[in-house]
C-alpha cells in the first residue's frame, strides 16, 4: 500500500513533465484517480497521500465506497456506463457524472438530483473516433444534447470526456485526442461556459495534456493491474 503514495507521486511528476512540455501551467490538469475494483482502503491510502478526486465504474460499487469513506472530503465521479435504473443512485451519491451520452439521462438525474447537495457536475461522453464501445454521442449530436442538459435544473455542464480506443503510438493518440479538443472548442465558441476536458488515462496522458486535456483519469498506474472485468 505504500505503493500508492510512492504511485501518486510519480505520476504527479508525469503530469508536471507533460505540462512542461506542452507549454501549460503544472496545475492545468486536475488528477481523476480511478479506483474502480480497489478496496475502499486503497481510496483512503490514496487520502493520506494527498489525493482528493476519485473516479468510479461501477456505480453500486461506487456507492458503496463512497458510504464507507462518507468522514473524508473526498470528491466522487462517475465514469461508467449508466443505465436508466442507476440514476438514482449516481444523483443522491456522486459529486460528478464524465458519462452522460442521452438526454433520458440527464432529465433523470436532473430530476433526482437533492437541492441540498447543489447541481451534480456533468460532462458529456463522446464517442470521438466511433469506437466499437458504442458508449458516448456521436461528435456532430454533442451540441445539441449540450443545449438541452444547459436547460435542466441540477446539473451543471462542464465540459466533454471521451475515451478512444488504444492508440500505438504517441502521434495517433494526440491526433485522436485533438479531434476531442476542437469539439470543446466548438461548444466553448457556442457559448457554452466549459471547464473540463476529460482525456487521458494510464497509457496515454501525456498526448492528452499535449492535446490540453483539464483532467486525466488515472488508474492502473496508482492503484495497479486491475484483475479480469475491468
Ligand atoms: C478504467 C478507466 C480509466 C483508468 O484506466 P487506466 O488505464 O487504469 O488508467 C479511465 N477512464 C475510464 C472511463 C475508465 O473506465
Amino acid at each position: 500500500m505504500l505503493e500508492i503514495k510512492t504511485n501518486l507521486q510519480a505520476i504527479s511528476l508525469r503530469i508536471e513533465k507533460a505540462c512542461a512540455a506542452a507549454g501549460r501551467a503544472p496545475n492545468a490538469v486536475r488528477l481523476l484517480a480511478v479506483s474502480k475494483t480497489f478496496p475502499a482502503q486503497a481510496v483512503a491510502q490514496a487520502h493520506t497521500a494527498g489525493q482528493i478526486d476519485f473516479g468510479e465504474n461501477y456505480i453500486q460499487e461506487g456507492v458503496e465506497k463512497i458510504q464507507a469513506l462518507a468522514h473524508l472530503p473526498l470528491v466522487w465521479h462517475c465514469i461508467g456506463p449508466i443505465q436508466s435504473n442507476k440514476t438514482r443512485l449516481v444523483a443522491e451519491h456522486f459529486d460528478w457524472v464524465h458519462s452522460v451520452d442521452r438526454l433520458k439521462i440527464a432529465q433523470r438525474l436532473a430530476e433526482q438530483r437533492p437541492a441540498a447537495l447543489g447541481p451534480l457536475q456533468v460532462c458529456i461522453q463522446v464517442n470521438v473516433d466511433g469506437g466499437p464501445t458504442k458508449a458516448g454521442v456521436p461528435p456532430e449530436q454533442a451540441a445539441e444534447l449540450a443545449r438541452q442538459i444547459a436547460t435542466l435544473p441540477g446539473l451543471r455542464l462542464r465540459g466533454i470526456m471521451s475515451i478512444p480506443e488504444p492508440a500505438p503510438d504517441f502521434a495517433s493518440a494526440l491526433a485522436v485526442h485533438q479531434r476531442s479538443l476542437a469539439l470543446y472548442e466548438s461548444l466553448k465558441a457556442q457559448g457554452f461556459d466549459l471547464d473540463t476536458l476529460s482525456l487521458g488515462m494510464s497509457a496515454d496522458l501525456e498526448a492528452a495534456i499535449q492535446a490540453g486535456s483539464t483532467m486525466v483519469r488515472v488508474g492502473s498506474a496508482i492503484f495497479g493491474t486491475r484483475s479480469a472485468q475491468a
